[in-house]
């Protein structure tokens, strides 16, 4: 049937970043998880959210984090990738919150375990949102980020080097 031609959008993606994804994923947990069992699988797929960790269900045995297909590129900063395992990671270490029909999925001890484990927050969104910015949406709720269609636009164009902020003010030599 032509209509089945169409590649799962799930389905997992060949690695084209030189970076141990899978290695980076094991280091963010046994330093800032360790009460996480691992490790955690983690693959590329040309889905709908930026980055997701999946908690176990009867579909699939053990958690799992999934990072858009657009991450997979070989000039992807291992610190936009680091940054991505802390906060997929860290939703498996703190769930979502329900209460009544409403479910939190960034409850406020999430935002404050993160700013406390990932300072380079700031600057992992300022390159995702310069590099992914033409791709990116964010959804009226819960704060999330998702990847529209126009992607495939960027899969193979370059990317921009992580650039740290300059200091305002030059840091002592002894602190570099
Ligand atoms: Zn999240």
């Amino acid at each position: 049937m032509p209509g089945r031609r169409r590649p799962h959008p799930f389905q997992p993606a060949l690695w084209r970043t030189s970076i141990d994804v899978p290695a980076l994923v094991e280091e963010v947990r046994s330093l800032y998880f360790p009460r996480v069992p691992g490790p955690v699988p983690v693959f590329f797929a040309a889905h709908r959210p930026l980055a997701c960790a999946v908690t176990a269900s009867e579909e699939l045995v053990f958690p799992a984090v999934y990072i858009h297909q657009v991450l997979n590129h070989p000039e992807t900063p291992v610190e936009v990738l680091r940054f991505i395992a802390k906060h997929e990671l860290l939703h498996l270490a703190i769930p979502p919150k329900r209460s009544g029909r409403r479910v939190q999925t960034h409850p406020r001890e999430f935002w404050d375990a993160e700013a406390r484990i990932a300072p380079e927050s700031r600057l992992a969104w300022q390159w995702i949102t310069e590099n992914l910015g033409p791709c990116l949406a964010r959804s009226s709720r819960a704060r999330e980020v998702h990847i529209t269609r126009t992607w495939t636009a960027l899969e193979f164009a370059p990317r921009a080097p992580w650039a740290p902020i300059t200091p305002i003010r030059p840091v002592p030599a002894p602190l570099l």
